[in-house]
């Protein structure tokens, strides 16, 4: 008998390694492939930043609770947040879709506003795509290119020893968002008649539905102090698996300060209603799309004032590992726990 090997065995990124270590790169534009937020292509000039998702009905996103215009806004904007924290500026998209015929006219069209809606706000084209059917469900597969220059791109492996570390902004509302709806989606299904008590989270659940990448940061605020990161990576996963990937690709360690990770009261409340403890949902949460990213010791009076901007650690040699002093004073060997998307279907 032939062996199976079951893909939760490799994980998602034991996964990608598997599949792709013997992929050697076989033109000299190539400049980064496979390993970082987004492939980096030397043209001359400028460079070219191209990143990829699909974003699959059921496993993303759930459109009991995810209006379709949403829906379209925020496909776009994951994937132009991977551009965004290579520090190069999105220009154009491509949008592959199957969909099922349980899908109408009228129900795309819904999508595509929203996604015109994201265009529009990040000032990026729309220049293609793919359509076609599928047995069941939605999928949504965007392809979003960037330029950039090449001494200023940021990548997930240029963190050094002595380096701070920064955040652009809150964590843990888009999870707890999530948590919401969901609470409200099985009370539904257990009773139809019961509107959903969506409470007084307007920030919380907006998170979740209509997240923004840090545009601001990257084409305003960076540029004008003339800051570029050691190294930077977008929060999709949530901020420790995230401060892994910069960790190990960059070959060093880390100290995170739970002081410094900025998380919102309505939100600490929230995940307390929800017996969960804040910071692990800004730990372990994800889809803030907030960036976290590095600078050199001498940059630190850049950021000191910028708006939006929260020194939560820093970067330390490999040895000492990668760990959480808590604000009761202790430290801890940090856990990532990313999301697994992979199901049992
Ligand atoms: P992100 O979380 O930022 O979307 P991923 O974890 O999906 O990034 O991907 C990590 C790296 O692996 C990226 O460089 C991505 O382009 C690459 N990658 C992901 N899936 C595949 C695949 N099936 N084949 C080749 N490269 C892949
Ligand atoms: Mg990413």
């Amino acid at each position: 008998m032939s062996k199976r090997t079951d893909v939760n065995e490799l994980g998602e990124f034991g996964l990608i390694e598997h599949l792709t270590h013997n992929i050697k790169l076989k033109n000299k534009s190539s400049l980064k492939g496979i390993g970082d937020d987004a492939a980096v292509l030397d043209y001359g000039d400028k460079m070219v930043v191209v990143s990829t998702d699909i974003l699959s009905e059921g496993i993303h996103f759930d459109l009991m609770y995810m209006p379709l215009k949403h829906l379209g806004y925020k496909s776009v904007v994951v994937n132009l947040s991977d551009i965004y924290s290579m520090n190069a500026i999105p220009k154009q998209i491509t949008i592959s879709l199957a969909f099922s015929n349980r899908f109408s006219v009228e129900a795309l069209e819904e999508f595509y506003e929203g996604v015109k809606a994201a265009c529009d706000f990040y000032h990026v084209d729309l220049v293609g795509g793919d359509t076609t059917s599928s047995l069941k469900g939605l999928f949504i597969s965007i392809t979003a290119i960037g330029e950039g220059q090449k001494d200023t791109l940021a990548y997930r492996n240029g963190a050094k020893e002595g380096d701070i570390l920064c955040l652009t902004g809150d964590l843990g509302a888009a999870y707890l968002g999530l948590q919401i709806l969901e609470r409200e989606k099985q009370i539904y299904l257990s009773n139809p008649g019961v509107q959903p008590d969506l409470g007084s989270n307007e920030y919380i659940i907006g998170r979740q539905l209509k997240p923004e990448a840090r545009k601001d940061m990257i084409t305003e605020f960076f540029p004008k102090a003339g800051l570029v990161p050691t190294s930077m990576i977008d929060i999709s996963d949530g901020l420790a698996s995230e401060l892994f990937h910069i960790c190990h690709a960059s070959g060093v360690g880390a100290i995170l300060n739970e002081g410094g990770v900025p998380i919102r009261p309505d939100v600490e409340e929230q995940a307390i209603a929800f017996k969960l403890d804040p910071i692990t949902c800004a730990l372990s949460g994800g889809e803030d799309y907030e960036l976290l990213f590095s600078v050199a010791p001498e940059d630190l009076e850049k950021v000191k004032y910028m708006p939006d901007i929260y020194i939560c650690g820093e970067i330390v040699g490999k040895e000492e590992g990668i760990k959480l002093h808590t604000k009761g004073g202790n430290i801890h060997p940090l856990k990532a726990q990313g999301w697994v998307h992979f199901g049992n279907d």
